[in-house]
């Protein structure tokens, strides 16, 4: 049994095929949906656990990147340097499951790292550097 927790990237032709069933169905995988943001005519993210045979689950990894999904692994962690951030708002629209986000009453912006897919956006988007990636 081997098991991978990854990050679907799906290009906006992609959001209605249904890969995590077929991959199911078809590669014998069991799944955990940790998160979704999927919508109709736009690009989604679709992070997961997959469980199965380890030879099943490269064969199912290579035939959903064959599909034009992108496929990233989710190991590393990202960070964010309290004492760096200036509060400015720059990654608040480039993250793509409001783990960051600003508190409307306060306008202090916080980091859920919960929420965070390790997708790196905002890495580059900090202006102060403040977000990175912890290997
Ligand atoms: S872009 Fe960087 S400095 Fe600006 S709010 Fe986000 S984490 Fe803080
Ligand atoms: S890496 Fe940055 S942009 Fe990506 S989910 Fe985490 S906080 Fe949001």
């Amino acid at each position: 049994m081997a098991e991978r927790r990854v990050v679907f990237h799906y290009p906006k032709q992609m959001v209605d095929v249904p890969v995590v069933y077929r991959l199911s169905r078809d590669f014998d995988l069991e799944f955990n949906v940790l998160r979704a943001n999927i919508t109709p005519d736009a690009e989604g993210l679709m992070v997961l656990g997959l469980s199965g045979d380890p030879a099943k689950l490269e064969q199912g990894l290579a035939w959903v990147e064959s599909l034009g999904v992108g496929v990233q692994p989710l190991e590393k962690d990202v960070l964010r340097q309290e004492e760096k951030c200036t509060e400015c708002g720059a990654c608040l629209t480039i993250c793509p499951t409001e783990a960051l986000w600003r508190d409307t009453k306060t306008q202090r912006v916080y980091f859920d790292p919960d929420r965070c897919i390790a997708c790196e956006l905002c890495v580059p988007a900090c202006p102060p550097r403040a977000m990175q990636v912890a290997f």
